[in-house]
């Protein structure tokens, strides 16, 4: 059964009376070239767990690898449609739940016991953001995440400070993982088709965080701080973030030798922790 073929799909729709949801971002993969892109980018060795199978097309690549496959969908309707694109495999299992309510450790740990395994998917859109923060903060027993996202998206994960995507995202992303892009899906390889480009990422878990910091909760709120006013300077950021008077900040940032008045945008991983290592003590002296 060829998942690829829009043809097939239509076929499977029309044999199970599946409409397409929007809602939960269903737009499937009908790229071959690109499923093989994600199975190999994902270098699965001990197991690999999906998020969202859809009709199975990425499922049943993955579990052509031999390794064990667990799938995690939210959409009921799709078990029996599953049940009959993966009969041939005995190397999956389908979980049905939301991805976003489910304990991604307790799963792992019950499917796949002590294993590092890998994350493959093509993310539901309306959910991308969400999902990978959850996968990379909970510290998982993850070696790699490779997913198909909104272009966009991976654009604004892989960006390198200076560039006018870099942003909060990119900062926890490299901070966790090291992120890549590894190629980008035109809007028509997918039934139906979505309305803008995807790209699919893959962001390798570090050992150690991109950076050495003190206290990482201070490290994002400094990050948080940073860029939400994107045109005001570091200086006023950092102020209202933190509820300093200005002197205050100003003098912090001169001893640390960065310009007050820079934006957020140009900031290095290593000069958010150079300025979180001192905010943090300078909180807790006051507070
Ligand atoms: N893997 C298939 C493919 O590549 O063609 C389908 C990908 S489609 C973009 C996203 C899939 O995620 C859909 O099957 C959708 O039902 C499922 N999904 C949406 N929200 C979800 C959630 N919160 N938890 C688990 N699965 C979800």
């Amino acid at each position: 059964m060829d998942l690829t073929s829009p043809r097939v799909i239509k076929d499977i729709a029309e044999r199970f009376n599946f409409s397409f949801s929007k809602g939960l971002g269903q737009n499937f993969l009908l790229d071959a070239a690109v499923l093989d892109k994600i199975a190999e980018a994902a270098e699965i060795d001990e197991g690999v767990m999906e998020i969202g199978p859809g009709f199975g097309v990425l499922t049943k690549r993955l579990c052509e690898t031999g390794k064990k496959v667990v799938s995690v969908e939210i959409d009921r309707r799709l078990i029996p449609v599953l049940e009959y694109t993966l009969a041939e495999f005995d190397n999956v299992k389908i979980v049905e739940r939301d991805i976003m309510k489910t304990d991604v450790r307790a799963l792992i740990k019950e499917e796949f016991g002590d294993a590092k395994i890998s994350i493959a998917a093509n993310l539901p859109y309306y959910i991308t953001t969400p999902i990978i923060t959850k996968l990379i903060e909970e510290k998982l027993p993850i070696k790699n995440i490779v997913v198909m996202v909104q272009k966009e998206v991976a654009e604004r994960i892989s960006a390198k400070p200076g560039k006018k995507d870099y942003g909060a995202i990119s900062v926890l992303c490299q901070y966790y993982t090291e992120p890549s892009m590894v190629e980008v899906v035109p809007a028509g390889s997918f039934f139906p088709a979505p309305k803008v480009d995807s790209a699919v990422l893959c962001m390798k878990l570090l050992d150690e965080p991109g950076v050495r910091v003190e206290d990482e909760k201070c490290f994002f709120k400094v990050v948080r701080a940073s860029f939400a006013q994107r045109r005001k300077t570091l200086l006023n950021c950092l102020a209202s973030g933190f509820g300093y008077d200005k002197p205050i900040i100003e003098n912090m940032l001169g001893n640390i030798g960065i310009d007050p008045k820079i934006r957020g945008e140009k900031l290095s991983l290593a000069e958010f922790a150079k300025i979180s290592d001192v905010i943090c003590k300078l909180d807790s002296k006051i507070k």
